[in-house]
Parts: structure tokens; sequence; C-alpha cells
């Protein structure tokens, strides 16, 4: 059995290593699209930090791991896939031959389209590559100006302050990482970061970008504009999926995967932040593009393939974010579903929050700001669609109970 993996995130090594586990005879090929050794992406604001080296966001630290597992990589990266001659074209005129293929492509940085978007000194902050540039110009007094604080956006904050770097963060709504807070959350973390010396310009969207001696000129419009040495782009992601058109696998936002992971071309798999799978609250489909999702499924794909069906059991959405040592999360539905009730407990001046979402006496989705000792329990009960009886009375009353409830509703069921 030939297994073909493009892609060596998280979502493909797990992959990988668990094919060789369930399949002890199988060829397994790897495709590393970076020129780099399989590394995770989250451990980047560490290696920013200093808290790493480059090798410490290396998913496994032996050199010889793949090696031994007889797991073969190949920095190449998938120009096209022929799903009828089930081949992978990797632009060398010779085709890689599979039997079962897992796409673990992830996803890349959304590209402004903005006037001198092209020009140096612009970067983004995605891969091991733009680590490195970061780090070789981020000193003292770096003017950065950053577009975008969504969660990549605020996770690599505080490595680029550790640098002493003067920051200046555009948000073009009115709201920091709106994508998982509500605006009571948000700002609360823009309170944070303000204090910790960020300046932060919501409502704020460059027109174009230009030179000014060496600086960049950040045009703002109506005559306003800022100088950065490094302007940086964090304006959200989209998955990997070009090299798959005329495939004839089916694509959605992501690669359209079923229970098991399967894409509509028979033997052909998706897993990690490029997939497009069910939702275990709402059962629609949607991308998870978060790497404890991207090694779920990444196992539960590897074993499909290698001929034991198991079912992925749906993606929870949830973040756990850390902005300049500031934690919050945000889990499910957190903007409340239809006819659903909310309570919430808020002490601005000790940045702490928490807002519950109810759909009849089960929780759905929470907020979070400062309340990190909540975060297994506010999964378990939202997750496990756990029935929370006289609790839900009383966590209406008093958010802060979520501990006792947990250990009620799970002992319930
Ligand atoms: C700075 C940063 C911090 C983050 N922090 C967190 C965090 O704290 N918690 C969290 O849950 N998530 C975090 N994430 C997100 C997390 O990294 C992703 O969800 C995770 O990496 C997804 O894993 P994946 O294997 O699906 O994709 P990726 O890790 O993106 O791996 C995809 C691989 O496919 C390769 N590839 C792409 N196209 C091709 C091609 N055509 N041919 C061959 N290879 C190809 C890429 O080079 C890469 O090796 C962070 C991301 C960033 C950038």
């Amino acid at each position: 059995m030939r297994h073909v993996i493009i892609g060596s995130g998280p979502a493909g090594v797990v992959a990988a290593e668990t094919l060789r586990k369930d399949d002890p005879a199988a060829e397994i090929t790897m495709l590393c699209g970076e020129g780099e050794p399989p590394y995770a992406r989250m451990a980047i604001p560490y290696l920013l930090k200093g808290d790493i080296d480059e090798a410490g966001t290396y998913i496994r630290k032996d050199p010889r791991h793949y090696e031994r597992l007889r797991i073969s990589l190949v920095q190449a990266r998938a120009q096209a896939v022929n799903t009828s001659a089930r081949t992978v074209d990797i632009g060398n005129g010779r085709p890689l031959s599979f039997d079962r293929l897992l796409i673990a492509t992830g996803s890349r940085p959304s590209r402004e389209r903005i006037p001198g978007i092209d020009l140096p000194g612009v970067r983004t902050c995605w891969t091991l590559d733009d680590a490195r540039a970061i780090l070789a110009n981020a000193r003292p007094g770096t003017r950065i100006v950053q577009m975008g604080a969504g969660f990549v956006g605020c996770i690599i904050m505080e490595g680029l302050l550790s640098r002493g770097v003067d920051l200046t963060i555009l948000v073009r709504s009115g709201y920091m990482v709106r994508r998982m807070m509500n605006p009571t959350a948000s700002g609360l973390i823009q309170q944070w970061c303000e204090a910790k010396g960020v300046k932060i310009l919501t409502r704020t969207q460059p027109k174009g970008l230009g030179l000014n001696g060496d600086a960049l000129r950040v045009d703002l419009g109506e005559g306003r504009s800022l100088l950065a040495d490094i302007y940086l782009s964090v304006v959200g992601v989209d998955p990997n999926l070009d090299f798959l058109s005329g495939s004839g696998i089916e694509i959605g936002q992501g690669v359209i995967v079923d229970a098991n992971l399967q894409s509509n071309v028979p033997g052909v798999y998706a897993a990690g932040d490029v997939a497009e799978s069910a939702n275990v609250l709402t059962a629609k489909r949607d991308l998870n593009a978060i790497q404890p999702n991207a090694v779920e499924q990444g196992r539960i794909a590897a074993l499909n393939m290698a001929g034991r069906p198991v079912r992925f059991k749906g993606g929870f959405v949830f973040n756990v974010l850390t902005t300049l040592g500031l934690a919050s999360s945000s889990f499910g539905e957190w903007q409340g579903v239809p006819g659903g009730e909310s309570a919430e407990v808020l002490d601005a001046s000790r940045y702490r929050y928490l807002n519950l979402q109810f759909d009849g006496d089960r929780l759905v989705g929470a907020n979070c700001v400062g309340f990190s000792e909540h975060i297994g329990a506010l999964r378990g009960l939202i997750e496990g669609r756990l029935r929370l009886g006289i609790w839900k009375r009383r966590l209406m009353d008093d958010p802060a109970q979520v501990m006792p409830a947990y250990l009620s509703a799970a002992s319930a069921v």
C-alpha cells in the first residue's frame, strides 16, 4: 500500500506516525512544502520571544525519527493531483503514485489587496522563514505597523514587544479578535495591550504602502500616515487548495470530507486546517484552523487510510489565546443561539470576564478573559453537550460556578 501525505505540519506528521503503527508494511511518503523539517507553527511565538531556538519548533526532536519509522520525507510542493492516474505531480517530471492520499496542506496567510503590498519590509508571520526575517530585523526601537489583531496577530505581540520594538496595531473593525470574542472581551484585551504600550488604531485600514527613504509609509487615508520599518500583514488565513483545481476533488471553503475524513474521491482524505468537516455542535461543515483539530483529524484520517473505519466525532471550535500574558478563550457558539439565554460576570479592573451562552439547559458557548482556571470545565460542558439541570439557574445567577456545574453534570451522565 502506497500512502502519500501532502503537508508536514501536525496533521501530516501524526497521520504518518499513525499509518506506520497500523500498517507496518506500507510505503509512506510525506511532502514537506517549505524546505524545512516538519515543524509546528504554534511554536513560532516562543521562537520570537527567544524561549526556544528553531529546533524547538520541530514536531519531533530526534533528527532520525522519520527515518526510523521509514517515513520518507520529500522536500517538494504538490503542483497537481491526478485522481484518475492516482498520482501527485511534484514538478520534477516524476509524479508520485499513491493508493491512498492525504491532503494536509494547512492554510496560508490571506493577502491584503493594497498597493505596495509587495514592497521589501512587508512581512507576515506564518512560517519559520517569516520568523527568521522578523528576528533579523526587529530591534529595540524598530517601528512595526501590524495590520490585523486576530488570533495570530495577538499571540505574536509578546514576542515582538520582547524585542523592544515600537508596535502599532491597525484593526479594520472596531474590535480585536472579533472572530472569537464579543465586544466586552475584546475591549478588555485592547485595554490590556494599551496598558503595555501597544498603540491600537481601530476602524483603520491602510489604503496603500509606499517608500519614504528607507522606511515604509503606511497611508491611512484622509492625509494620515505612519512610518514603519516593518509592515506585518496578519489579516486571516485561507486553506492551501490551489493545486487541487481540476482534480475532481470537491472543494467548498476547504476540502469537503465525510465522517471518515474521506473526500468525494475514494481513497483521498483531508485533515487539519485544509479540511471542511462537520462541527460537533451545529452539524454544519466548517474549517477549524487550530492545532488540536489538525492532530485529531490526522490520526483519524490515517486509521481510515490503513483500512480501520473510524468516524471523526466532529470538530469543536475553541480558541485559547494569550495576549501579552492575558489569557482569554472562546468556545462553541460564543455569540449565542436564537432563543438562547446568557449570563456574564465582569471585573474590568482585574481584567476578568466570563460570558456564558445557553440553549435550554445546555451550555453552548462561552467567552472568558482571565478565567483560565475554567477552561477544562467549560470545554467539557460545551463539547459534551451535558445537561445542566438545576445548575442552569445557578450558573445564570453566578457564572463563575462552572467547575461544580461541570462535576455535577458529568457525574450524572
Ligand atoms: C504564529 C502562529 C501561532 C499559532 N498558535 C496556535 C495556538 O496557540 N494554538 C493552536 O491551536 N493553533 C495555533 N496556530 C494554528 C496552527 O498552527 C494550525 O492550526 C496548525 O498548524 C494546522 O496544522 P496543519 O497540519 O493542518 O497545517 P500546517 O501546520 O499549516 O501544515 C501544512 C503543511 O503543508 C505544507 N504545504 C502546503 N501546501 C503544500 C503543497 N502544495 N505541497 C506540499 N506541501 C504543502 C506546508 O508547507 C506545511 O508543511 C498558530 C499558527 C501560527 C501561524
